[in-house]
């Protein structure tokens, strides 16, 4: 029988599989700690196990299905990973270490469809989707190379969009907060949309405290459009409904991320714009990321001067506002460019 993925199994799946095998269902828990907790990736390094249980396991199972091809480390000591899986196609992760957290930034999807014009994810075209298990081993990876071996918050903010996975994302998120398994919070958990409405009801209807961030980039749809192909078949008026609906239904706040490109998003009249579809929504704050250069795609940020006045206008009009500073990006760690370094 060929080996399968540990982490595939849930708690209650792996104490049944533990039964069968004749052995005793609460070496399941320690199984578990060990993954997860402890992020090892040998059953031989079990150390509480008995020595037979690990040989039982290792004949059954396999802890990582991903290979580590690559580890770049950014002056910031952000910390971005090439991974390969098993059938070659290659992802990103990152870690991001800033005051008092470390973050992990994941991958939903190998390539990606959605094709921003400022994003080199999409450069390369869409390979397919990743399972929840190869999400956790990207989870697993960065908690290995994390300080301390700890991570205290995670993105999906990696290559591909989340909520074109939805099933998948969500076997990971539950995995990841379980406290059996990585034990993180969900409100330190953020999912990314690019604006796929449908993703953002159903997130609404999960009773699920995580963190929505929505792509937004722009306030009117010709730009929006332009730049963000997605648009054309989710327009503005029915994703801010959208947004809308998912404020109502959770209570939560979303953040809208907002990256500026130098000539297409940044001037004074699309701040105007971005303060109009905001205001209404009760619950909502801006992230202005100056955009990260990506080569090939001819995308720069403005000058500092258009920055901050983009800033400025949005605070006037009652926006919660915040302005990011890229990371990470002595070694590119804008989504998809270190993978498209390598898979050219
Ligand atoms: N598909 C999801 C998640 C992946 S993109 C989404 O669209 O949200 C994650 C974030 O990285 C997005 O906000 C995206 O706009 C941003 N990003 C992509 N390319 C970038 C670049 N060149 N500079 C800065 N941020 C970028």
């Amino acid at each position: 029988m060929a080996a399968r993925d540990i982490k595939s199994l849930t708690l209650k799946e792996l104490e049944e599989v533990l039964n069968n095998l004749g052995e005793k269902s609460f070496h399941a828990q320690q199984v578990f700690s060990w993954i997860y907790q402890k992020a090892v990736a040998d059953f031989a390094a079990m150390s509480d196990l008995p020595l037979g249980l690990r040989r039982v396991l290792k004949e059954n199972f396999y802890i990582r299905g991903l290979k580590l091809r690559k580890r770049l480390k950014a002056g910031d000591r952000t910390q971005k990973f090439l991974l390969q899986l098993t059938d070659r196609n290659l992802l990103e992760a990152v870690i991001i270490p800033a005051e008092g957290r470390v973050t992990g930034c994941i991958s939903t999807q190998a390539g990606c469809k959605f094709a921003c014009c400022f994003c080199a994810s999409g450069l390369l075209g869409f390979k397919r989707n990743l399972t929840a298990t190869e999400m956790l081993d990207e989870v697993l990876y960065l908690k290995d190379y994390a300080p301390q071996k700890r991570l205290t918050h995670i993105v999906f903010m990696g290559t591909g969009e989340p909520f074109d996975n939805y099933d998948e994302l969500l076997k990971a998120v539950r995995t990841i907060n379980s406290p059996q398994g990585l034990n993180i919070g969900s409100r330190r958990m953020t999912i990314s949309t690019c604006g796929i409405i449908p993703g953002i009801k159903k997130l609404a209807e999960e009773n699920l405290q995580v963190e929505l961030s929505v792509s937004l980039h722009a306030g009117d749809d010709k730009t929006r459009s332009l730049i963000m192909p997605i648009n054309k078949k989710y327009h503005l008026k029915e994703l801010i409904a959208a947004c809308r609906y998912y404020i109502a239904q959770t209570n939560r706040q979303i953040t809208f991320e907002y990256i500026l490109i130098k000539d297409i998003n940044s001037d004074l009249q699309n701040a105007i714009n971005l303060s109009k579809i905001l205001r209404s929504l009760k619950l909502c704050k801006v992230n202005v990321i100056p955009c990260n250069p990506v080569k090939e795609l001819k995308v720069e940020p403005p000058e500092q001067e258009e920055i901050l006045s983009f800033r400025k206008h949005l605070l006037k009009s009652g926006l919660n506002v915040t302005l990011r500073t890229p990371r990470g990006e002595d070694i590119e760690a804008a989504c998809g460019q270190l993978r498209l370094r390598y898979e050219k």
